[in-house]
């Protein structure tokens, strides 16, 4: 089940649907079908000589006023849709359509939590590509790619530790000036079942995943709210939605990532009345990093198809880049499963047992 939702055979459904389902394409379509009869059926004709016999007939002895009704059906749905984003673009964004004002990239500084591998690295290289300057807070040294751009700056810091945090930011203020973009994305995970996790190393992914998420938003949110500026980016999983057997600690993390968020969205809109601060969450699928690279192969074997890093960082950047706020779960085809809460018990479950089948050590 876990391996459907990420085939390629959903990918290609889902293109097909966002296809028939545009109203620019649709929309032309009915209005040929209504206003120029006469064409269309010359156009089909033309088409169906090319095409094997059988297909070709029922192409052209398709009632025309059933393919009326079929596309106005399609426009219909298409344009449901279309408002139906345009609704969740506003809702993450102050209830404003257009992208939030005053950047200017070259003058911007980005702070990056363990930027130095995975997808955190993917994110660092786009956006000191675009001239911003990027300080990467990480245990571990930048890789050679990253080393030697004089955009990038490495910060040793433990992020759960808020000292260590509040040193970094003191630093990064120092050398580079205030941050108007934080990805929240350090992230550490293991296997194991409830009863074989060790005290501290729960203790460790409570603090990298999640604590570590207070430590850096006090530190650079205060001086975003003062200008009514910035965009505060968590890194969180596919996991927020659906939990993994053998990483309870794990999937807590990223559930608690996606409260932090929702959280932070609404104190920054409410308590902070910044509404040209910004808040993007993220949940990509299974990413071949580092990351996973105990339980990777398990993972293909069940049929699981991996992500880039390269991917997430396009995306990640892509929505730094329009200067709105949103929520991103990559794939998109697998956006439905942000809804499971709402599924039947049984079809959850169906959801969890095929996930579990991947994870859980034979
Ligand atoms: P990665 O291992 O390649 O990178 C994680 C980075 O975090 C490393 O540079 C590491 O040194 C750093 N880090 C770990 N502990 C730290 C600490 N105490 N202080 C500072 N930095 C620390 O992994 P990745 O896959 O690129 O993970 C990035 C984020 O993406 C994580 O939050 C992860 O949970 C999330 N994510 C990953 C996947 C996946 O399958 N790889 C899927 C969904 C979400």
């Amino acid at each position: 089940m876990a391996s459907i939702l990420y085939s390629p055979v959903i990918d290609l459904l889902d293109s097909a649907v966002r296809m028939v389902l545009s109203p620019l394409l649709t929309g032309p379509i009915l209005l040929s079908f209504t206003y120029l009869p006469d064409t269309v059926r010359h156009v089909l004709a033309t088409v169906a000589q090319h095409l094997p016999e059988q297909l070709a007939s029922s192409l052209t002895s398709l009632p025309h006023a059933n393919a009326i009704t079929a596309l106005r059906v399609l426009v219909g749905l298409g344009v449901v849709r279309t408002v139906n984003r345009v609704l969740n673009t506003m809702a993450a964004n102050s209830w404003r359509l257009t992208a939030a004002p005053g950047w200017d990239w070259p003058n911007e500084i980005a702070v990056v939590t363990g930027g130095s591998s995975g997808i955190g690295k993917g994110i660092v290289e786009r956006l000191a590509g675009l001239g911003v300057r990027v300080a990467v807070l990480d245990i571990q040294e930048l890789p050679k790619e990253l080393q030697g751009n004089p955009r990038i700056r490495f910060f040793r810091c433990d992020v759960t530790s808020s000292e260590s945090v509040a040193t970094a930011a003191d630093a990064v203020r120092k050398e580079f000036g205030h941050p108007s973009i934080l990805v929240n994305n350090a992230g550490i995970a293991r296997t194991a079942p409830i009863l074989k996790a060790d005290e501290a190393f729960l203790r460790r992914i409570l603090g990298v995943n999640l604590m570590s998420m207070w430590f850096t938003t006090q530190q650079f949110l205060p001086r975003m709210v003062q200008v009514n500026k910035g965009h505060i980016i968590t890194v969180a999983s596919i996991a927020s939605f659906v939990a993994l057997a053998t990483a309870a600690d794990y999937s807590a993390t990223k559930a608690g990532a996606l409260a932090f968020h929702e959280s932070l969205a609404s104190e920054i809109k409410h308590q902070y009345k910044a509404r040209n601060v910004l808040t993007s969450v993220v949940h990509p699928n299974f990413v071949r990093t580092p990351l996973i690279q105990d339980f990777s192969a398990r993972l293909e074997s069940a049929g699981v198809r991996l992500l880039t890093s390269d991917q997430i960082a396009d995306e990640v950047f892509a929505q730094i880049k329009s200067r709105r706020g949103g929520q991103l779960v990559i794939p998109s085809s697998a956006t439905g499963v942000s809804g499971i809460r709402g599924w039947p018990t049984w079809l959850q479950e169906l959801l969890r047992d095929g996930v579990a089948a991947g994870a859980v050590k034979p």
